[in-house]
C-alpha cells in the first residue's frame, strides 16, 4: 500500500518518526512538506501530521481536506491530536490518529476505522467515536530521512532528535505531560547513536535535543535525575555531531546541577534554555510551574558561574496577570543579564490547564482581548500584545550584550507581538467554540 506523509512547513521529527516505522512494516512511504504534493503522488492514504493549533484554522490545509485530496483517505496525527473533537469539527478528514501514533497508525492503515484500535478517534453516524491511546515502545527502526533534510533549519538546528519521552513537569500551558504521559521512558543510547549517525550521514550537520526537558533522560530508573546518563548522552552524541553542533534547548530549572552545566559547556553549543516564565511568584503558581523566582534565579545564576550561556523564556497575558505581576517580571529580566529571551503571549492550547483558565475568563478580563490603555495606546494593541511588545524591547536593552535600538528592530518586535495577539485570539476563539457543556 502507498501512502504519503504530509508534514507541513517542516519535517517534524515525529513525521520522520512514522514514515521509519511504516517503511520497516512493508509500506511504500513518500514524505513531503507540501499536502497538495501528497495530493499529487499515487499514493492511496495521506497522513496529515499537524503540530499546532493554527494549522486547524489554516486555509491552505483547510481547503487541502476538503477540496484538493480528491478521493484519497485521510488520516490526521501529531499534536493537534490531544484534542480530536475540534480536528474534526474543523477539518474534512476520515480520522484522528490520537497521540503517539506508531502501533495505532499500522492498525489503522492495514484495517481502515474501528473501535477495535486504541488511539483513534472518527465519526460514526454523526458522533465522535473515541478509543484510548496507549504509549508506543520506545525502541523503534531508522526515521525515514528525507533527501533535503540539510536545508531545514528550526531554530538552527536542522533536526530536533529525541532522546526520551514524558516529563514529570505539570506546567498549564503544557501539553507534554498529557500528549506523552508524566512517566519517562528513555531511548537506548546506542539506537540514538546509531540514528545520529545516520542523520549526518544523509547531511544533517547540527541537531538539538527535544523532549519535554532534557535532564530527565533515564530520570525513570532512579527518580531522581540521573546526571551520569545525561552527562553520557551528551558525550556521545557530541562524539558523532561535534560539541559545536549540539544544542540542549529546554531544561527545567529544579532539574539541573553544576556537573550537568559542566557538561552542557564541554558537550554542547554552550547554552541552556530555561522557560522562566514569570518575575511573579504568584503567576508561577498559576501556570503550577512547581518552581519559584528563586529556584529561576539560582539556576541562572549556576549556569553563568559554570560558563554556561543562558537563554530565558518568558510568558505575557496569563489570565489574571496583573500589572504588578508583569512589572517583577520586567524587574527580574532587568537584574538577571540573560543572552537571550523570548516573549510568548500564552496560548492557550486545547486540553491544557490553562485552556480552562481562559475559558472561565470573560473577555473583558483576559488580556488577550483588552485593549490596551497605557504607554503604546496610540498602536491600537491588547493589553497581551502590549506587554509582549514591551518585554520584548526591554529584553533587548537588558540582555548580557544589549542591542541598539533601531526602527527594524522595534517594528520588528511590534510585528511579532501583533501576529502573536492575533494568532492567540484566533486559537482562543476556536477553544471557546467547543466548549463543553
Ligand atoms: S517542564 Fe517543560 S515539558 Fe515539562 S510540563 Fe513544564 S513546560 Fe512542559
Amino acid at each position: 500500500m502507498k501512502i504519503a506523509i504530509a508534514s507541513p512547513d517542516l519535517y517534524t521529527y515525529g513525521s520522520m518518526v512514522i514514515g521509519g516505522v511504516l517503511e520497516s512494516a512493508g509500506f511504500d512511504v513518500t514524505l513531503t512538506k507540501d499536502p497538495d504534493a501528497a495530493t499529487a503522488t499515487d499514493a492511496d492514504i495521506i497522513l496529515l501530521s499537524l503540530y499546532s493549533t493554527l494549522h486547524l484554522l489554516d486555509e491552505r490545509i483547510r481547503n487541502f481536506a476538503s477540496v484538493s485530496r480528491g478521493n484519497k483517505t485521510i488520516y490526521v496525527g501529531g499534536p493537534v491530536s490531544a484534542y480530536p473533537e475540534i480536528v474534526l469539527g474543523e477539518l474534512d478528514v476520515d480520522a484522528v490518529i490520537i497521540g503517539e501514533g506508531e502501533e495505532s497508525t499500522i492498525e489503522l492503515l492495514e484495517n481502515g476505522v474501528s473501535e477495535d484500535i486504541s488511539g483513534i478517534a472518527f465519526r460514526s453516524d454523526g458522533e465522535i467515536v473515541r478509543t484510548e491511546p496507549k504509549p508506543a515502545d520506545i525502541a523503534r527502526p531508522m526515521p525515514l530521512i528525507p533527501d533535503d533534510i540539510q536545508n531545514q533549519s528550526i531554530r538552527g538546528a536542522n533536526v530536533y532528535i529525541e532522546t526520551h519521552r514524558g516529563c514529570i513537569g505539570a506546567c498549564g500551558f503544557c501539553q507534554v505531560p498529557k500528549f506523552f504521559g508524566t512517566k519517562i521512558r528513555s531511548r537506548d543510547i546506542v539506537d540514538i547513536v546509531m540514528e545520529l549517525k545516520e542523520f549526518k550521514h544523509r547531511g544533517v550537520r547540527r541537531i538539538a535535543i527535544s523532549g519535554g526537558t532534557s535532564s530527565l533522560y533515564q530520570y525513570g530508573n532512579r527518580k531522581s535525575v540521573n546526571v551520569n546518563a545525561f552527562i553520557d548522552l551528551l558525550q556521545a552524541i557530541a562524539g558523532v555531531m561535534g560539541p559545536r553542533n549540539v544544542s540542549v534547548p529546554d531544561i527545567r530549572v529544579d532539574y539541573v546541577s553544576e556537573e550537568m552545566l559542566h557538561a552542557i559547556r564541554d558537550y554542547t553549543m554552550g547554552w541552556v534554555y530555561y522557560g522562566i516564565e514569570s518575575g511573579s511568584d504568584r503567576i508561577l503558581k498559576e501556570m503550577r510551574k512547581g518552581v519559584d523566582s528563586e529556584a529561576n534565579i539560582h539556576a541562572i545564576e549556576l549556569a553563568q558561574q559554570c560558563g554556561v550561556k543562558v537563554g530565558g523564556s518568558f510568558i505575557v497575558g496569563y489570565p489574571g496577570e496583573t500589572i504588578e505581576d508583569y512589572q517583577l517580571t520586567k524587574d527580574l529580566i532587568e537584574d538577571m543579564f540573560l543572552d537571550d529571551i523570548f516573549v510568548s503571549i500564552a496560548e492557550p492550547i486545547p486540553g491544557t490547564h490553562l485552556s480552562e483558565l481562559v475559558l472561565k475568563t470573560d473577555d473583558s478580563e483576559n488580556p488577550t482581548f483588552m485593549e490596551h490603555g497605557g504607554e503604546y495606546r496610540a498602536l491600537k494593541l491588547t493589553e497581551s500584545e502590549a506587554r509582549c511588545f514591551d518585554l520584548t524591547l526591554h529584553a533587548q536593552m537588558c540582555k548580557s550584550v544589549p542591542s541598539i535600538l533601531t526602527d527594524q528592530l522595534y517594528n520588528a518586535c511590534l510585528d511579532d507581538a501583533r501576529a502573536q495577539g492575533r494568532d492567540v485570539r484566533a486559537v482562543t476563539r476556536l477553544l471557546q467554540k467547543y466548549r463543553r457543556g
